[in-house]
């Protein structure tokens, strides 16, 4: 392993490339004495000329004094290794909110040089790192990194990329290397399997022959992963703008079911769910063309088929159908749940399903506030996509859109009004049951 020196420049990079928080970051690491590169996806995307998702910087200061650095602007995270968050409050003057830029957090996260010492009692039974709070120096770091791309070392003040372990010659032959023995770094961690699977597909790179060879052996490993860890992969694969070539990869790969219970039920088995392949479709166009997407949206979409079901399935028992869609989602809380959807973002797909309904009722008390929910967006991307499906009033659908869309208040008040011809012209008429008085109620009004 021999340390190269390269010229950023004549590899095709400049600072003009790097984020301006990140750049602010490294330099004032650098000012106070310590090492400041950007490595991982960021430095590998760069050279791969692909916009990186974010800049993951390194550093030989440990989090205290990183800390001590950003202060106030800054937090210690996470337990198996302490990295540093930054926090940098932002104008975006491209979404205007109520006349102004929209005021947006970016967060660039430190980590300080890994150790090579592992201690025994660090490891689990299955010989993976549980605990991880050594710190050692560059060299060492490059070694503990996954892939020989990923452990490229960029310092954009200096304009040199470091690499220890022939990173750049994978690059330019496209080609996804382990590093060391791949047997020894899968039992490590399991996850670099489906790493090598996301990145691959991504970046469009071939694995390694011998990196690739011992994926299926170490496959089963995956299954002792912690539902959380998990559950940031699946976010990962969905969000890689690649999703559901990641995912046809995944299916060809025939991973345990246990691995990913969302995608084995959604995608993995013979009748994939049609509106979920929809989803994947157009995440993976939105992220292409650098548009925003949405994690709760994603999710809320993927378990919509799941919550519909049980919310039909409920509604001849007699509850009114508002109440009935609560239950319905009440009852899939275990699943997600156990998928690794923490409760707050249950919460909040919960909204999204709630206005689903909101939607498809429409009343003029309730306009303004269905309009106003803080989820909106994402639940009138669902109830589009249902109507793509055929599943909702399409009338009704196009009302909603226009009312959206419109900027002038004439119009809008012009459509509000329409609401009710719109409406009664698509709603199937309701016969209304009457119901059955009881009996000591009708010697009630009997008296
Ligand atoms: P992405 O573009 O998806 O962010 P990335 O390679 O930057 O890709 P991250 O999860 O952000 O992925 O990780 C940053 C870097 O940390 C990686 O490039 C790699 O060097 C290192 N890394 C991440 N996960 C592992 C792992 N399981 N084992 C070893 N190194 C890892
Ligand atoms: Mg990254």
């Amino acid at each position: 392993m021999t340390k190269k020196v390269l010229s950023a420049i004549d590899l095709g990079i400049s600072n003009q490339m790097v984020n301006p928080d990140a750049m602010n970051v490294i330099r004032k690491l650098q000012q106070q004495g310590f090492d400041g590169y950007i490595v991982g996806g960021g430095t590998r995307d760069l050279l791969l000329s692909k916009k990186p998702k974010d800049f993951d910087i390194v550093t030989n200061a440990t989090p205290e004094m990183v800390k001590k650095i950003f202060k106030r602007n800054s937090i210690i995270i996470g337990r198996r290794f302490k990295i540093v968050h930054v926090v940098f409050d932002n104008l975006n003057f491209s979404r205007i909110i109520n006349n102004r830029p929209a005021m947006e957090k970016h967060i660039i996260e430190i980590s300080t040089y890994r150790s090579l010492k592992i201690n025994q009692h660090s490891l689990n039974e299955y010989g993976k790192i549980m605990v991880d709070n050594n710190y050692g120096t560059q060299k060492d770091d490059a070694t503990r990194r996954d892939f020989t791309i990923n452990a490229l070392y960029y310092d954009p003040i200096k304009e040199v990329v470091i690499d220890y372990h022939d990173g750049i010659k994978d690059l330019k032959k496209k080609m996804i290397r382990l590093i060391g023995d791949p047997e020894k770094r899968y039992i490590e961690d399991p996850v670099r399997i489906l790493r090598a699977i996301r990145l691959s597909v991504k970046l469009g790179l071939d694995i390694e022959a011998s990196t690739a060879n011992y994926m299926e052996e170490f496959k089963p490993l995956l299954v002792h992963e912690h539902r959380s860890r998990m559950y940031e992969e699946m976010l990962k694969i969905l969000l890689s703008g690649s999703s559901s070539k990641c995912i046809q990869q995944i299916k060809d790969f025939d991973l345990p079911k246990e691995v990913f219970m969302l995608f084995d039920r959604l995608f993995l088995c013979d009748n994939p769910d049609a509106l979920s392949l929809r989803v994947l479709e157009k995440t993976d166009e939105r992220l292409q063309t650098e548009n925003a997407v949405s994690t709760i949206f994603i999710l809320a979409s993927l378990m919509w088929n799941m919550v519909n079901n049980s919310y039909q399935k409920l509604l001849p028992s007699g509850e009114s159908p508002h109440q009935a869609l609560m239950e319905a989602i009440f009852q899939n809380r275990g699943y997600a749940n156990e998928i690794g959807i923490t409760k707050n973002a249950y919460s909040a797909m919960t909204d999204v399903w709630l206005l689903q309904y909101e939607f498809e009722n429409p009343t003029l008390r309730k306009i303004d506030r269905t309009l106003g929910n803080s989820r909106f967006r994402q639940s009138l991307h669902l109830y589009n996509l249902r109507n793509e499906f055929g599943e909702v009033d399409s009338k009704l659908n196009e009302w909603w859109n226009s009312l959206v869309e419109s900027t002038d208040p004439e119009e809008k008040l012009t459509l509000i009004d329409n609401l009710k011809k719109v409406f009664q012209s698509s709603k199937p008429k309701k016969t209304r049951k009457k119901k059955a008085i009881p009996e000591h109620k009708r010697l009630d009004k009997a008296r």
